[in-house]
C-alpha cells in the first residue's frame, strides 16, 4: 500500500523492524499465559532502551520515540491488543515517569523490568472510583521507625493478578488538599498483600485486571517516591505520560484493521461490481486512514517533544487534547471497521473482528475524558472545576 501516514524514514524504519522481529514470537503466543507472552516479547528489546544485538539502527530516535515505535511495532505484528496495552502503560504509565524520579540505584533495585521478569503495576483506583483520586480511602500511616502500615483496597488495576510490584497512591494526611497523598513502591509478595483472580471483563481481554488488597503491610521508609505528599504531583506526571502515551498500543491493531479492509473492500462482490466501487464504502476507508494518520502524528509529536526534554508539567493539557482526540478517533475508525466488515465484524476469527469496547474503553481509563475535557478548559483559563 502507498502509505501516506509515514512519519520519518528512521521511525518507519524501526517499527517496521520490530514488527519483522515481533513476528515470529507472536506466532508463538496463542498458547502461552500472559506473563509468559509478556517475557517473550519484552526479550524483543520492547521494554529497554538499550537495542539488542542486530535491531537496525535507530541511534537517531530518541528513547521515548523509540519506545513508541516499539510498541507500534509488535501490535503490527498481531501481539494481542490487551498485551500491548499493558507493556504501553508500564512504558509509559511507570518506567519513564519513575526513571524521573527515582534514583539510579532506587531504579535498578527494582529488578529485571526491562527484560520483562518484573512486571509493575500502577495501583490507583479503589471500588469507589477513579477521577477523584483525593477521595481514596487506602492509608499509609507513618511508624516511629519511619516506615509506613499500607491498609486499603485499590481495583480495576491492570496487571495486577499478575504484577510483582505496585505504584500505590495512599493517603497520609486526611482531607481533600494537594498534599493528602504519597507514592509508595510496594512489593507485592509483602506479608499482608493479597490480590484477586483476574476480573473477567469485556475490553483488553488479553490483559489481566484485578485488585490489590492491603491488610496493615508493613512498608519501609524508603519505599515512598520523593516525599510525603508529593501523591498528587507525581500522578500528575505518570498520567501526562499516559495520557501523551498509551494509546501507541492501538497504532499497530489499526493498521492490521485498515489493512484487512482495505483487502476485503477490494475483493468483495456486491450488486455487481467490487464493494470498494461504492463512493460511500471508499469515503469510509479514506476516513479509517485519516484517523490513523491523526493518531500517528499526535503520538509521535508528544514522543518528540518528551525526547526534547519538554516536562511533563508544561504537556499537561496537550497530552490530555492528545488523549480524547486519539480515543474519539479510534472509536469512530472502528466504527468504519464494523459497518464495513458486516456480519463479520461480530464473529470471532472471521479475520474482519470489529471490538468496539477496546476503543470505548480508551475513553475511561487514564482519565475519563468527560473531566479530561473539563481539565482542558481549565487549562485554557476557564474557573470551571470538576
Ligand atoms: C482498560 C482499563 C484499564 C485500567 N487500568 C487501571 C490501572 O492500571 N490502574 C488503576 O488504578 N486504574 C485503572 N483503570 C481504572 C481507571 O483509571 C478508572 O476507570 C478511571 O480513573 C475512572 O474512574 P471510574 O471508572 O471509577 O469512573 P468514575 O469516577 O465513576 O466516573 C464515571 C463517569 O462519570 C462522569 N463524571 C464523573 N464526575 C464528573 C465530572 N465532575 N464532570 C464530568 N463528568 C463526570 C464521567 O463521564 C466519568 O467517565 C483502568 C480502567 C480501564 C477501563
Amino acid at each position: 500500500m502507498n502509505a501516506t501516514f509515514a512519519q520519518s524514514p528512521s521511525i518507519e524504519a524501526a517499527v517496521d523492524d520490530m514488527a519483522l522481529r515481533a513476528d515470529p514470537v507472536v506466532a508463538k503466543l496463542e498458547t502461552s499465559g500472559f506473563r509468559d507472552q509478556w517475557r517473550a516479547v519484552a526479550g524483543l528489546g520492547v521494554l529497554g532502551d538499550r537495542q539488542p544485538p542486530g535491531q537496525q539502527e535507530t541511534g537517531e530516535l530518541g528513547p521515548v520515540t523509540r519506545a513508541v515505535t516499539a510498541i507500534e511495532g509488535i501490535g503490527r505484528a498481531g501481539a494481542p491488543a490487551g498485551l500491548c496495552y499493558a507493556m504501553a502503560s508500564q512504558w509509559f504509565g511507570l518506567q519513564f515517569p519513575l526513571r524521573d524520579v527515582l534514583s539510579g540505584q532506587a531504579w535498578s533495585d527494582l529488578g529485571a523490568v526491562a527484560n520483562g521478569e518484573v512486571l509493575l503495576c500502577h495501583a490507583l483506583t479503589e471500588e469507589g472510583g477513579g477521577s477523584d483520586p483525593l477521595a481514596m480511602e487506602t492509608r499509609a500511616d507513618r511508624l516511629d521507625d519511619g516506615g509506613f502500615v499500607l491498609t486499603g483496597r485499590k481495583a480495576y488495576v491492570t496487571a495486577a493478578p499478575v504484577a510483582d510490584i505496585a505504584l500505590v497512591f495512599a493517603r497520609t494526611s486526611p482531607g481533600a488538599h494537594p498534599f493528602a497523598l504519597s507514592p509508595f513502591l510496594v512489593d507485592l509478595a509483602a506479608p499482608g498483600v493479597s490480590r484477586s483472580s483476574p476480573f473477567p471483563k469485556t475490553a483488553l481481554v488479553d490483559a489481566p485486571m484485578g485488585a490489590l488488597d492491603f491488610d496493615e503491610v508493613r512498608l519501609p521508609a524508603n519505599s515512598m517516591v520523593g516525599e510525603e505528599g508529593a501523591g498528587l504531583a507525581l500522578l500528575t506526571a505518570t498520567t501526562t505520560w499516559e495520557r501523551g502515551l498509551l494509546l501507541s498500543y492501538a497504532l499497530g491493531p489499526m493498521r492490521r484493521v485498515l489493512d484487512r479492509t482495505i483487502a476485503w473492500a477490494t475483493s468483495r462482490q456486491h450488486f455487481g461490481r467490487r464493494m470498494g466501487a461504492s463512493h460511500l464504502v471508499a469515503g469510509r476507508i479514506s476516513d479509517m486512514a485519516l484517523a490513523l494518520l491523526r493518531c500517528r502524528r499526535l503520538l509521535y509529536g508528544m514522543a518528540e517533544r518528551l525526547d526534547r526534554g519538554v516536562r511533563t508539567n508544561q504537556l499537561t493539557v496537550d497530552a490530555a487534547l492528545t488523549k480524547i482526540s486519539i480515543a474519539e478517533d479510534y472509536l469512530s475508525f472502528t466504527r468504519h471497521a464494523a459497518a464495513l466488515g458486516g456480519v463479520r465484524a461480530f464473529i470471532e476469527e472471521s479475520g474482519l473482528t470489529a471490538d468496539l469496547a477496546d476503543p470505548m474503553a480508551a475513553s475511561t481509563y487514564a482519565g475519563p475524558n468527560d473531566l479530561l475535557r473539563v481539565s482542558v478548559a481549565r487549562g485554557l483559563g476557564l474557573p470551571v472545576q470538576n
